[in-house]
């Protein structure tokens, strides 16, 4: 298995002092999203995010945007399924706080682990439900085609008879 994508932002280098903002774009590598047994990829794997960051008294306020597109296969049929997400996401970090509830699983030492993040942010984001079309008729329960584009009288299959009635039968034959 690949490592890992790692972007991360040096909050040092962006020289803020307390009350300013700055705001960066920059591209964010995006590792595979795996979701109900399935996995979806980015692309482009490394879409443009920006960053918005502003420096606190008592620490640091960041909001992330990323426009995102998804692919992979329906959950329901398996057919190529693709979704657009514009992720928003918002962070704090109290460098200060005694309180891990004030600090930010993202920031460690001056650095924004950015790429986790917007991971993080983006299966969030992400619907239960990823579907090559809305209402996929996904598969034949019984013989396993895909419904969506066929004819329905093909899928009326003859149901098993139930070995008890099947037993009866050949009662009444003796
Ligand atoms: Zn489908
Ligand atoms: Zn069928």
């Amino acid at each position: 298995m690949p490592a890992r994508p790692e972007t991360v932002v040096d909050l040092s280098r962006l020289n803020l002092s307390t009350g300013e903002g700055k705001r960066i774009e920059l591209p964010v590598e995006l590792a595979p999203f795996e979701l109900g047994g399935q996995t979806y990829l980015a692309d482009p794997t490394k879409p443009q995010a920006r960053l918005e960051a502003s420096r606190h008294s008592s620490g640091f306020a960041f909001k992330l945007t990323l426009p995102v597109h998804i692919e992979g296969p329906c959950m329901r049929c398996l057919d190529p399924a693709a979704l657009d997400l514009e992720v928003e996401a918002r962070e704090v970090d109290q460098s200060s706080a005694e309180d891990a509830e004030l600090r930010s699983p993202y920031v460690d030492e001056d650095e924004l682990d950015i790429g986790r993040w917007a991971h993080d942010a983006v299966m969030l984001a992400l619907p239960t439900q990823i579907l090559c079309r809305p209402g996929c008729l996904g598969l034949c329960p019984d013989c396993g085609e895909p419904l969506n584009d066929a004819d329905p009288a093909q899928h009326e299959h003859e149901k098993p008879v139930d070995p008890r009635w099947a037993a009866l039968d050949d009662l009444k034959l003796e």
